[in-house]
């Protein structure tokens, strides 16, 4: 069974002297959290009637696509392959790029989302997760009121995970620390790079205004909810082909727009593997995207997926 945890399970398992928690998030912060939350979903709820008519150009379209790509792999090949779980090495101007592509996703600085996501692989679905789905029991009732909270719920708990705990080893890194103290400055570009880029190529206020509310807003909410969604759906419906100790699932739909995040089950069964979807036609664009990367010499040490150690892993095999 130890095969299959990472090194930050081991370090949990064997019940470390420190506290869960650091403390409660103070008013200011918990503010932004709010402002940074519901913004953009606002405008995610907005863009639908704008869409029917006027206020969408296909340079906005090209935009969002751009910045929704650039930021998405910035929290599945960054934060959570590279940060979380180390399932691969990378040079330093790769890891400080990747740093800074994640928090353009407006989800937390790296160093409270890696504390986050690895207490959540520590207690995955059980007490101490921070979004399991499944704390509020099996009834119809209970489970709605456990996706509301395994998907955004719980971002709004003002409970801050235990950084001295989780994430010692970023803390120990001043290329991480300076990107996580960035965090503001990060975010204010995240909105404001696609309405000067949006200004420039239309030279008008108009087409910075659309770019803003499409490639800005609408392209964070849209993140927000399929990064969410790992948290929630993935850990509710879907196919269960590996071994692990919770309701991971793999979750196909989502597999495009997730970048192979919601091959979530194998992820599960197996932490520090850098490819999640590793059946046929599995398509996992983060895997592929740490592949070129490793062609270029950027990353190194990859943690591949191997056949016997796949054979181990699935259900019915021991
Ligand atoms: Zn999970
Ligand atoms: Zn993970």
């Amino acid at each position: 069974m130890t095969t299959t945890l990472d090194k930050s399970e081991e370090r949990e398992s064997s019940q470390g002297p420190r506290p869960l928690l650091e403390g409660q998030r103070n008013l200011a912060t918990q503010i932004a959290v709010y402002a940074f939350i519901l913004l953009p979903f606002a405008a995610l709820i907005a863009a639908v009637p704008l869409m029917w008519g006027w206020g969408l150009s296909w340079l906005d379209v090209g935009l969002f696509a751009a910045f929704y790509t650039f930021t998405l792999l910035g929290v599945t090949v960054g934060y959570h392959r590279l940060f979380t779980h180390n399932s691969y090495k990378a040079k330093r101007p790769m890891r400080i790029m990747l740093a800074v592509m994640g928090s353009m996703a407006v989800q937390s600085p790296p160093i409270t989302w890696v504390a986050d996501h690895r207490r959540h692989h520590a207690f995955s679905d059980r007490d101490g997760d921070p979004h399991s789905p499944w704390l509020f029991g099996t009834s119809p009732l209970a489970l709605a009121r456990g996706f509301w909270h395994a998907h955004m719920g719980w971002i709004f708990e003002r409970d801050v995970t235990n950084k001295q705990r989780f994430a010692p080893d970023l803390m120990a890194d001043k290329d991480i620390v300076r990107v996580n103290k960035l965090f503001v400055f990060f975010t204010t570009l995240t909105f404001l790079l696609p309405a000067v880029l949006g200004g420039l190529i239309t030279w008008s206020w108009w087409g910075a205004l659309t770019a803003f509310f499409w490639a800005g807003f609408v392209r964070v909410a849209v993140l927000h909810h399929i990064t969410w969604s790992t948290n929630s759906i993935c850990h509710m419906i879907g196919e269960r082909p590996f071994k692990s100790r919770d309701k991971a699932a793999n979750f196909w739909p989502l597999a495009i727009l997730s970048a192979g995040e919601s091959w979530h089950n194998l992820h599960h069964a197996d932490p520090t593997c850098a490819r999640h979807g590793v059946q046929r036609g599995q398509i996992d664009i983060s895997a592929r995207t740490i592949w070129i990367f490793e062609k270029f010499g950027w990353v190194y040490d990859v943690r591949w997926p191997t056949e016997q150690r796949l054979a181990r892993l699935a259900v019915g095999k021991d």
